[in-house]
């Protein structure tokens, strides 16, 4: 059989870094019995994506993960790539690399689960999706997972999205509408699902595609989807990509309490390096106001939305779970979240 597989890799844009994709057919031998070896090791020109100069920029796409391509449909895969130099080592852009590295040097042995949820703002042109014409829509307060044609905008695309997560098989958590009118989030990453994994290399890498197929299902509507922070300046909430996660010992009840408290107490002492790769535009998110603690302030609490850190609802009454980074922006990558906090909770450099 053969099957168009779409090879998907993250570019070298600055400040963010993008997604690219281009189809290779690929010959699979066993098709109930596919796996990441069908693929083979693909090339591109580096130097249209940021990521080469002229005389020498032909780069290596290596996959590293691979779903089912539920637009394609049957037969059909999203191929996640790492790129890689001519001479083998991983391309300065690729921090997917980054977080294997930090997993080898111990951090691996945390078993730790990641959760994100992936706020964004659907526009068409240069509105927000419902917002009037060069003007505003009633101030906030009643879109926050809202129901109704005059309350939220974009439902059929988000639909379609969060199918063609479970299709892709993506470990897709929940969809809800946010607080800003045309803003969305889906929680991608640990639901629960005894067979499934939440370290923290595979629910990155399902971030990755999912975020791929929400732009590509945007085509399809004419809407195209931002993970900018702060997409409208004002009175109105920022985008932002929430990290979940726990180790094996905040999830235990022997251990929990003490875990989560010693982790905050680490992550407050790197609270400036995380910010420095929690994605670009932060400061304009992160006022202290519109849910978020001040970008130069760190505080930690149960239940509390202002805060840096929260501790969840459920936790804080058994005493034991996991955290929620409420800093990093929808627009940061998900591979560089999860390093640093890997880094500082295990405390390698
Ligand atoms: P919020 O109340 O902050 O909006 P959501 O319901 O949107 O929370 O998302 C909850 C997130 O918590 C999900 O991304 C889920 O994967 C994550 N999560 C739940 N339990 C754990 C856990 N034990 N470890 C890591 N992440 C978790
Ligand atoms: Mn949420
Ligand atoms: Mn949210
Ligand atoms: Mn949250």
């Amino acid at each position: 059989m053969i099957a168009m597989a779409e090879y998907i890799w993250i570019d070298g844009a600055k400040p963010t870094q993008k997604l690219r994709s281009k189809t290779k057919m690929v010959e699979i031998k066993a098709p109930k019995d596919v796996v990441l070896r069908d693929f083979p090791d693909w090339g591109f020109d580096g130097s249209s994506t940021y990521q080469a100069e002229g005389h020498s920029s032909d780069l290596m796409l290596k996959p590293v993960n691979f779903c089912k391509d539920p637009l394609r449909g049957e037969g059909n895969f999203l191929v996640l790539c790492e790129v890689f130099n001519s001479d083998e080592t991983p391309h300065i852009s690729n921090t997917r690399a980054t977080l294997r590295r930090v997993l080898d040097l111990g951090a691996a042995k945390e078993e730790s689960w990641f959760g994100f949820e992936q706020e964004y703002t659907l526009f068409q042109g240069r509105t927000p999706l419902g917002w009037p014409d060069g003007g505003y829509p009633a101030p906030q307060g009643p879109f926050y997972c809202g129901v109704g044609a005059d309350e939220v905008f974009g439902r059929e695309l988000v639909n379609e999205h969060a199918q063609a997560c479970l299709d892709a098989g993506l470990m897709i958590y929940g969809i809800n509408a946010e607080v800003m009118p045309g803003q969305w989030e889906y929680q991608i990453g640990y639901r629960g699902v005894e067979t499934e994994s939440a370290d923290p290399l595979t629910t990155s890498d399902h971030n990755w595609m999912a975020r791929w197929l929400l732009y590509r299902l945007g085509e399809e509507f004419n809407i195209t989807a931002t993970l900018h922070p702060k997409p409208i300046r004002g009175d109105w909430n920022g985008a932002g990509q929430h990290t979940n996660f726990s180790t094996k010992a905040m999830r235990s009840p022997e251990t929990g309490k003490k875990t989560i408290d010693d982790a905050i107490s680490k992550l407050q002492k790197k609270h400036a390096e995380h910010i420095a790769v929690y994605g670009a535009g932060l400061s304009e998110r992160l006022t202290g106001l519109h849910e978020t603690c001040a970008i130069d302030q760190f505080r930690s609490g149960p239940s509390d939305r202002g805060a840096s850190i929260r501790i969840p609802l459920a936790v804080s009454r058994q005493g034991y779970g996991y955290l929620e980074d409420r800093r990093p922006g929808a627009n940061a990558d998900p591979y560089e979240i999860a390093s640093r906090i890997l880094k500082t909770i295990c405390e390698i450099e």
